[in-house]
């Protein structure tokens, strides 16, 4: 299929609620999967990608911020829990009433911030305590005790979830997932001796899940990257990874003209690159400004009729040349992959992410918003 746009992805829906029946499978009966669809679900398109989900049964999102979470609400994302992640700012605290958000909240200060509102709203307003269980970034660092001592002077906001994130769940030549572990569930026992359980535990995202860090207690799971496709590659002496999901986007670029060039010519900006011979290159209607990473110069690859072919010269903002030494079949209009499979050849973020020097996470996230996503 072919789309009338200079660079758009192709999202396959049955492909993201396949992904996501495939996490519901591996987390298990009675936990809860929690879509994570921050960051415009990694570059998928949240909304869609939460229609899909929702059709498929997800009773919980996750996203980073009350904006994000009114747009969803916004969009039509109506019954569903959405859990913000990154919590609330004050100035944020009536929107996030207002769409019915539930916020992480990082700080015994803030519960005593938000009891304050749930008092003057009469609301029962429910949250997610994060711990930092030594990852070092969000969460309380506070022990039991103050955490009691916070719980008991607050009784207008509501304990639903206590929560923890990994920061090494893949690297199994860490022991800091284990350590991170043991304190939350060290954490939460404290909590339930004075007679404090929160109804949903958390701690796994992809990883965790994947590689079946943490699953004895824990009544939810946050599932990003996995409903797009990916697991990160462990360190280490890992377990089998339990999660089958495939990527569920695709990435194209039309071509905008074809030239012969004769050997020693200089192409794109600084002339970084300069034909080693007779060469045909290709120029694709995309560059940095639609996400190709400006790293890629001279390094990376796209797919042009089924072969990988290398990206030649610097990436500019809106343009991209590419080696089309192999093929005669290819002229202005016709695409070619910049993400994805054609053919037998196929490119995935992960691959891309080695080549530009950063993870597939990014590569996903860099596709701008100007690049049309379409949906089948
Ligand atoms: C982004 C995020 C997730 C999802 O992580 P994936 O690796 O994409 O599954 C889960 N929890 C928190 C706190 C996050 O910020």
């Amino acid at each position: 299929m072919s789309a009338p746009f200079r660079s758009y992805v192709l999202v396959s829906r049955e492909q993201i609620a396949r992904n996501f029946r495939n996490v519901r499978s591996v987390a298990g009966p009675g936990v809860e999967v929690a879509a994570v669809v921050k960051a415009d679900a990694y570059g998928h398109g949240a909304l869609e990608v939460s229609r899909v989900l929702m059709a498929e049964g997800a009773h919980w999102f996750a996203v980073s911020s009350v904006d994000e979470g009114a747009q969803l609400r916004a969009g039509g994302i109506r019954d569903p829990r959405i859990l913000v992640m990154g919590g609330y700012l004050p100035y944020e605290a009536d929107a996030l009433l207002a769409h019915n958000l539930t916020p992480a909240i990082h700080s015994l200060a803030q519960i005593r911030d938000l009891d304050h509102l749930a008092a003057s709203t009469a609301k029962p307003i429910p949250y997610h305590l994060k711990i930092d269980s030594g990852m070092g970034r969000l969460g309380t660092c506070a022990s039991p005790a103050q955490i009691l001592e916070t719980l008991a002077a607050t009784p207008h906001a509501r304990l639903e979830g206590l929560m923890t994130h990994f920061a090494s769940a893949a690297d199994f030549t860490s022991p800091q997932t284990d350590a991170q572990i043991e304190y939350f569930r060290s954490t939460v026992r404290a909590l339930g001796e004075a007679g404090i359980r929160a109804p949903l535990l958390h701690t796994s995202s992809t990883n965790a899940i994947g590689y079946a860090r943490d699953t004895d207690g824990p009544t939810l799971v946050r599932a990003g990257h996995a409903l797009y496709g990916y697991l990160s590659p462990a360190r280490g002496d890992a377990p089998p990874p339990l999660l089958d999901v495939k990527p569920a986007l695709t990435w194209k670029a039309k071509i905008l003209a074809v030239k012969d060039l004769p050997e020693g010519a200089l192409v794109g900006y600084g002339g970084s690159f300069r034909t080693p011979r007779p060469m045909r290159i290709g120029i694709l209607g995309a560059g940095y400004a639609d996400g190709i990473f400006h790293r890629l110069s001279n390094r990376g690859k796209v797919i042009a009729d089924g072969k990988l072919t290398p990206i030649l010269g610097t990436v500019s903002m809106d343009l991209t040349t590419i080696d089309l030494s192999h093929t005669t079949a290819l002229a202005p209009g016709d695409e070619v992959t910049l993400l994805g499979a054609d053919g037998d050849v196929s490119l995935d973020a992960q691959q891309i992410a080695k080549t530009a020097g950063t993870i597939s996470y990014n590569i996903l996230c860099n596709i701008s918003a100007r690049v049309r996503r379409v949906y089948a």
